[in-house]
This record gives structure tokens, sequence and C-alpha cells, in this order.
């Protein structure tokens, strides 16, 4: 058994010579005895020693052209999560930045990927790279899962069939993405293996089966391209080659084709020296073939997302067969296998092609900081990536992976959870300890909310520490419906302020006839709410204000003056208007109104204001409005003599201000009155002011004057009330 890994270790010295980059050879001959050592009572699960399997990771980071630093957290990749060895005694032996990478591919050992629904899958994508920090890091991960897949026929076929699916929704596309398609290829095919034994064994027995056929084939083209080229004097290398099974098995599914109806199983390749040698041997192919319409791409003028660049034609070959040619320089050919893990390898070439990365941000910030790379030290420094530094990946404690912008909180968290659970929300625990509520989170973090029913909301201070509008807006809004009460008053007092401001002190603007119409206008149940928008600023103020003056416009002030005597005379069914109570001389009946700015009851002293085109109100005669039209001569002479006809059937609304020592039941007293007096009750309005006094507004329905004295006699001798006054205005 020895002597296997021991070849191994060669094969990998050897690798590492033939590359012929500066290697630290006394440092990756210490990193294998280390793991060696570390590993030595281990068993894969295959009964094989362990270290076999550091090692088969190292050769393939090695292959890759990775720098040594890489080879040795390669050869030490689990020996940290494995061993008693901890990340210092790596430090300590190897340095920071073997360390590091050590670290990193340790970290990404903790992201669970099982079984997720796709829009996550994404997530854990990101949170992958994000996590990885260090490109280096990226490529000793995917060499270790390869080395897991090919060896994963020794594992439960469950397992197996968990591992392949993982591979083949987060690492293979991760792969595609980073341009790295030999280990993609290798990883798919691996995965159809466990996940469709099925139609891999078919495909695979299919191209076997076909094997001489096609190889004839290939062979024929090949002679055929490379003599034309060798005339042309372009030095090139040929390679055919049957597609990747998963692809072919793509194919299969999607175009519902059986393997026979799949043309292209096989594709030539021809590398050439030059950008130029590939448009001319791309010339000679479509001189030789005839090319497929539409089939034709120019990925070198026109590089993939991923930086892959290459010519990409399908041309008819002999006995009708179409099969593909791809045409790239040998830079592009090692940039097609493996991506960005080439791009470093090139990064003294000089020949990165500026437009092969304006489509993927990130790539282009790789190579930003690669170009200005000028020593080795930096160079090491510009591996390090910086993926998604604006978000943040985490999971839930059943495994979901949620995104948020860098810096957010336990308490974005919960809010994006659920605003009941941001509302409850007590603490919470990262990785299973407690944490303060402004912790940033981190990636792969696992966040749980501690919830308590003893919790009535959230901390105001929290909208300082919150960092999604989420969390900020569901804070608010809880605060809003929170705040009623203490809104009700705000707004109710903002409007009165507002009134008073204005000088409309005297109209009586929020009288029921001019609110009901505004609250029906804006949509709101009732005047709490309607005073509870104004108080936490949903609703402006003077919004407020100039639709009730309109409403009061509306009501009393009309264009065309009328004469007394051809007052309209309505049958109304409100009781108040039908038998109104009131005289007039020489009028037997006519339209009458009760003045909402000062509200006569039977007994006050009352006088008639003939309105224009609404009849005779009536106001009591020391109401202001009164005073007022005494001023004008004009509108004296719209004043009429009005007495009350006496009848006891007939309800007339009263307010009533008492202004109170705010205590505890004051509310319940006054009410108790009323309810005392039989008088039914209107309207209660009570607030306190911040001198601890309370006001208390009311209205009621009575039936004259008498009735009225007796309710303010009886409200004024409630233990604190300082006052009660009739609204007069
Ligand atoms: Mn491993």
């Amino acid at each position: 058994m020895a002597e296997s890994y021991e070849k191994l270790y060669e094969q990998l010295c050897e690798i590492l010579h033939k590359k012929g980059t500066k290697v630290n050879f006394e440092m990756v001959e210490k990193a294998y005895n280390v793991a060696k050592e570390a590993h030595k009572e281990q068993k894969r699960v295959s009964g094989m020693p362990y270290v076999l399997h550091p090692l088969s990771v190292a050769i393939t980071v090695a292959e890759m052209e990775m720098d040594w630093h890489s080879v040795c957290a390669a050869l030490l990749h689990d020996v940290v999560e494995d061993t008693d060895y901890t990340i210092e005694d790596i430090r300590d032996m190897f340095g920071e930045s073997v360390a590091e990478l050590v670290d990193g591919v340790t970290k990404l050992d903790k992201i669970q990927y099982s079984d997720k629904e796709e829009r996550e899958m994404e997530n854990l994508r990101k949170m992958f790279l994000a996590m990885a920090k260090d490109i280096r890091v990226i490529i000793i991960k995917f060499a270790d899962r390869l080395h897991n897949m090919t060896t994963l026929i020794s594992m439960s076929e469950e397992k197996q069939r968990e591992k392949a699916r993982e591979t083949l929704n987060i690492f293979a596309p991760l792969a595609h993405r980073l341009g790295m398609y030999k280990i993609k290829w290798e990883l798919e095919d691996l995965s159809l293996k466990y996940i469709d034994p099925i139609a891999y064994y078919e495909i695979v027995e299919g191209i076997s089966q076909k094997r001489q056929e096609r190889e004839e084939f290939i062979a024929t083209i090949k002679a055929t391209l490379r003599s034309k080229l060798e005339k042309l004097n372009i030095d090139c290398a040929i390679d055919g080659r049957p597609k990747h099974f998963y692809s072919i098995y793509r194919k299969m599914f999607t175009q519902n084709k059986t393997l026979d109806q799949i043309y292209d199983l096989f594709a030539v390749r021809v590398i050439t020296d030059t950008v130029a040698d590939c448009y001319a041997a791309l010339g000679a192919a479509h001189e030789l073939y005839i090319p497929m319409p539409g089939r034709f791409k120019d990925y070198i003028a026109m590089p993939k997302p991923n930086m892959y660049q290459s010519l990409h034609t399908t041309v008819i070959g002999p006995n009708g067969i179409p099969f593909e040619i791809q045409i790239r320089t040998r830079e592009m050919h090692a940039v097609a296998e493996n991506g960005i893990a080439a791009h470093w390898k090139y990064k003294n070439g000089g020949q990165a092609d500026k437009s092969m990365d304006e489509n993927l941000a990130w790539v282009k910030q790789l190579l930003e900081m690669q170009k200005d790379a000028t020593d080795e030290e930096e160079f090491i420094t510009s591996l390090k990536i910086d993926l998604f530094t604006d978000q943040v990946f985490v999971f839930t404690p059943k495994g979901d992976v949620m995104s948020f912008p860098a810096g957010a909180t336990p308490i974005d968290f919960a809010f994006s959870i659920h605003s009941a659970v941001g509302c409850k929300m007590q603490g919470a625990k990262v990785n299973g300890k407690i944490v303060p509520l402004d912790y940033a989170m981190q990636n792969g973090d696992i966040v749980e909310v501690i919830t308590s029913s003893a919790i009535h909301g959230p901390n105001l201070d929290w909208l300082k520490i919150v960092k999604t509008s989420q969390a900020r807006n569901k804070i608010n809004q809880w605060f809003k419906k929170e705040n009623r009460e203490a809104n009700i008053i705000k707004g109710r007092e903002a409007i009165e302020r507002e009134i008073k401001r204005q000088s409309l002190t005297g109209y009586n603007l929020m009288r029921t006839e001019y609110m009901d119409p505004l609250i029906k206008r804006y949509g709101f149940k009732t005047y709490e709410d309607m005073f509870s928008a104004v108080g936490f600023g949903g609703m402006p103020v003077n919004k407020v204000i100039s639709r009730l003056k309109e409403e009061y416009r509306k009501d009393v002030a009309t264009d065309d003056i009328l004469p007394v005597d051809t007052i309209e005379i309505v049958k109304s069914s409100k009781k108040k208007a039908n038998n109104s109570g009131i005289v007039i001389e020489g009028i037997d009946s006519c339209l009458i109104r009760y003045a909402g700015c000062c509200n006569p009851v039977p007994g006050d002293k009352i006088i008639g204001y003939i309105t224009r085109g609404r009849g005779v109100s009536i106001h009591r005669q020391d109401c202001t409005n009164i005073a007022n039209a005494y001023i004008d001569e004009e509108e004296k002479a719209r004043l009429i003599d009005v007495t009350w006809e006496i009848n006891k059937d007939v309800a007339f609304t009263s307010h009533i201000k008492i202004v109170a020592n705010d205590r505890t039941g004051i509310v319940l007293d006054v009410t108790n009155v009323i309810a005392d007096m039989k008088v039914p009750l209107k309207t209660i309005n009570a607030r306190a002011t911040k001198e601890n006094v309370a006001i208390i507004e009311i209205s009621f329905e009575i039936t004259d004057t008498e009735q009225l004295e007796k309710i303010i006699h009886k409200l004024s001798s409630i233990s604190g009330v300082i006052e009660v006054t009739r609204s007069t205005n």
C-alpha cells in the first residue's frame, strides 16, 4: 500500500518539475510528510490509505499549474478538519499563505448542500464563491470534489446520489461559470453515472460500439484537414474526441433523440499558435466542407462571459454526416480547459484580452488586479477574490439559504422570515451561540431567532441597526400601528392647531357634516383612522383643512341671494327637519338647519340666518358668526327673528368640553353622568395634555337648555373637573 502513495507522490513531483514553475520542493515534501503522518490512522471508505486522497487532489491542482502554496494546501486540506492539527500548526509550519488556503477549504466544507430548491441553488453557489475568498481555494475544492466523485463507488447508494446531485447542482455550474470546462465535464459525467446509471452505461456502450466506425471517420477528417493546413503553413494540433457523456445525455433528453440520431457525438479541435491562424484554419475548413448555416459562432471576437474563446462551426462531412470543428489558440485552449485558473498562469504572458471578460464584472475586477500585480507577493494578493462583497449568505436552522446586504444583522434576518418573528424577537443565536442583536452576519452562519411571547414589539433603536429596507419598513409599520392612540391625539391636535393658525376657529369645521364626506373621500373608516393618519404623517394636515373648508363653503355660501318668500319648502324625512321646533314669523314651513358652529338647543336665545339657497340656519344669538353678520349690511339683512316652538319630541345635539385633572377613571365618570341622565351619548373624545390635563369632548342629544344645564352642573361636580363649557363657536 505504501508503494501506491509513494508512487503518487513521485508523480506529483514530476508534474511540478515539468511545469517548471517556481516551486518550493522542500515545503511540498514537508506538506506531504505532515499529511502522511496526520492521516496515518485513517482509511478512505474504500479501505485505501487516506493520504491517497490529498495526494490526488494535489496532483489535479498541480496539473492546473497552480502555485506551490496551493499544492501544499491541497496536500493538507483535510488535516485540520480530520486530525489533531490546528490551523495555527499549519501557519507555524507553512506560513500564512498556505494556512489561509487550508482554512478556506475547511470552511467551504461547512456548507450544507443537501437538497435545495433551484432558487436556493444560486444562493448556495454565490455563498460558495463568497466564502472562498481566494480563487485557489475554489480550485482546491474542485479538485477535492473531483477525487471524491471518482471514489464515490464505495459509498452507500443514497450517499452516492446525494453527492452526485450536489455536484451537478452546485459544483458543475460553478465550474462552468469559472470557465473550468475540463473539471465541469468530468464532474458532470461522474454525476450522471450515479444519477441515471442506465442512461450513462447506454451512452458509454453506444459510443464504444460504434467506436471503430467513428474513429475512422475522425481519422479521415483529421488527415484531410492536416494536409490542407500544412499547405497553408499553419502550425497546429488537431484532435478529435467524443463529446462528454452528460452533454450527449442532455441532448437525448431535451431533443428526445436516441444516440443514433445524434450526429455530432464527436468534435474536431484545431489548436493554433495565433488568432490569425484560427481564422485561416476556419477558411480552410469551410473550403473543404460545406458549413451548416447558422452554426458558425465567433467566440474569439465575442468571448463568452466566462472568458471562453474559440471559433465553432458545424460542417457537412463525408457521407453527409455533420460534425463540429472548434478552432482556437493554445492559450485560449488552456482557458477553455481550466478557465479562471488558466488566467493566473498567463498573467505574465500579457495576452489576457481586454474584451474577454467585459460581461462578467467580477472577473473583470480580478483581471484588473492581476494586471497591476508586479511582484510575487502582489500576485498572491491578487489571487484573493472578493466576490459578492456587498452580500452575505446565511442559513436558517432548517438549512435554507438566505442572502442579505453585507453587514445585515439577526434583526434583518428575523424580519425577513416574518414580521411576527421580528416583533417577538428577544435575541439571536449564530452557530449555536447567543450574539448581540447588532452582530454582522457572516457567510455560512446558521442564524436562529429567539422569540418570546413576552416581547411586545420591536425596539425603536433597531431602526439604527437594521440594514434591509424590509426590516426598517416593518418596524416603522409596527410603530405606526402600535402608537395609534398617540397618533390620533397628535393628528387631532395638528388639525386643531392648523385651524387656529388659519384663524378658522369660528367656523366649527370639524363638525360631522364636513368630516363625513372628508373621511369617505380619503377612504378612512372612522375619524380616528383619519386623525391617526395625520398623526403619523400619512395624511397631510393641509389636505384635511382645505377639504373641510370646501365643505363649509358648500354649506354656507352659495351664489344667488334668495328672497325670504321664495325659500324652498321641503319635507324631509329627518325628524329634526320634519318637525323643526322653530317658528319663523309669517312662514309656515321652510328648510331649517341648526348651525353646527353654536349648536343651539331649546331655551337658547336664537336668531335665523337666511342662507343662499339652503333655507334658514338657526344660530345662538351669542354665536360669533352672527356677531360677524351684524357688521356687514348685506349679511345683516339676512338675519331673521325666530323662536322656539315648544316640542319635547325634538332632539338637539349639544357639544360639551370638559377640562379636568387627568386621573384614572375620569372618562368613565363622565360617561356615567350622561348615562344616569338617560341622555343618548353621540360622541366622546378624550386626550391628555403634557400638563397632565385631560380634555374630554362629548356630544349628546337633549331636548332643551334646562336639561343641558343639569348635565353641566353634574359634570362640574365630578371630582377633578376644572371646567365644563358648551362649545360656543
Ligand atoms: Mn478532501
